[in-house]
């Protein structure tokens, strides 16, 4: 079966919504087509030349980036940087590019699943939630209607609670109408009031599931004009946002536990804060650049925060409180090739889909 830039985006779309992404952030089909048929992918942490001659090399039809090579707008390309340099070549050999990138660090399969595996963590929340995720849905259907509008809205996506699906809250009552000369009422009469038994319905939704679910009211709500209010909800979804609070196995003393993510991450070199001289088990973690996030692990009470990009002054914000550690940019986010080629290859069979071979790296280590 044929395999098309749309269909791979709608795979990576429907796992990490693009709604997820951070407003500064530049993701989804940034250079080609969405009808361009696919056979070969190439999956990389960063675009560089090397990176994009490797995709000639592998006959490849579409890169995908999780680091855009393009954030802000540009105004010429000519060459003169390695991102114009490989807008021009990707033109010229019809390679597409597709960024998925702050999009898949929100969702709980993303980036951080992939690590707490690999360092046996068990997860039990994001550290950040991301705010304004979840909507309401209430509506108002004749009695005999409401399964099959029920049933709909939850095909489309609504009514998951956690590790529940088919929630919704309904009760009966009365609804009121009368519609003018120009309407063609599904129950009743025009110019007449009338009053019908109706179902109250509640569920709540993922907010980039709302066209989903509106699609799905109208398609299967009898009447001619249907009566809805969408809420947007302050409640969290605890898998939803940036970095993870979680507990390993067992306990380890901070030098064990260093050793341990050395190894585990094959990093070659760690900055950390004093120790602390505590036991490390609870773990607060956020892949890629998280100074920001110090503080808020201080506060979950995590023995250990890990991140990257961390300043000096960042290290002596511990006070003896926490284990700050920094792995590396490139090394908190290795994995993401890996975890990208496992999402295409469950969902096709028919395209060969590359983990890109060059270290992207730009950091390197004097020993
Ligand atoms: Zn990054």
């Amino acid at each position: 079966m044929d395999v098309f830039v749309r269909d791979i985006a709608d795979v990576l779309e429907n796992i990490a919504p693009i709604e997820y992404a951070d407003s500064y952030d530049n993701i989804g089909l940034i250079l080609g087509s969405f009808h361009k048929k696919v056979k070969s992918v190439l999956i990389t942490l960063d675009l560089t030349e090397e990176v994009f001659y490797e995709s000639i090399h592998k006959k490849c039809d579409l890169i995908i980036s999780f680091h855009p090579i393009i954030f802000k707008s540009i105004k010429n390309i000519t060459g003169k940087t390695f991102s114009e340099r490989i807008i021009i070549h990707a033109l010229k050999n019809d390679i597409s590019i597709y960024v998925i990138h702050t999009n898949l660090d929100m969702i709980w399969e993303g980036p951080s699943s992939y690590i707490s595996k690999l360092l046996r963590i068990n997860r039990e929340k994001v550290l950040f939630p991301k705010k304004e995720t979840i909507k309401k849905l209430i509506t108002y259907v004749p009695v005999d209607y409401a399964e099959k509008v029920r049933n709909a809205l939850f095909d489309a996506g609504a009514g998951n609670i956690s590790n529940y699906s088919h929630c919704s809250y309904n009760f009966d009552g009365f609804g009121s109408y009368m519609g003018n000369k120009k309407t063609q009422p599904f129950i009743g009469k025009k110019e007449i009031f009338h009053i019908e038994k109706e179902t109250c319905i509640g569920v709540i939704f993922p907010d980039y599931k709302l066209n989903r679910v509106k699609n799905a009211l109208f398609k299967n709500h009898p009447y001619e004009e249907v009566a809805y209010e969408i809420y947007n909800l302050e409640n969290i979804n605890p898998h939803i946002g940036i970095g993870f609070i979680g507990n390993l196995m067992e306990k380890m003393n901070e030098s064990d536990f260093l050793f341990f993510i050395k190894k585990k991450m094959n990093v070659s070199c760690i900055r950390h804060s004093n120790f602390t001289g505590k036991k490390i088990q609870k773990i607060a973690m956020i892949t890629g650049s998280g100074r920001f996030g110090i503080e808020t692990a201080i506060k979950e009470k995590a023995d250990v925060f890990i991140s990257s990009d961390l300043k000096y002054h960042d290290f002596f914000k511990n006070e003896k409180k926490i284990l700050i550690v920094d792995v590396g940019h490139y090394e908190s986010e290795k994995f993401t090739k890996n975890l990208l080629k496992s999402f295409l290859d469950k969902n096709f069979t028919s395209i060969s889909v590359y983990e890109s071979e060059v270290h992207t790296n730009p950091v390197k280590y004097f020993h």
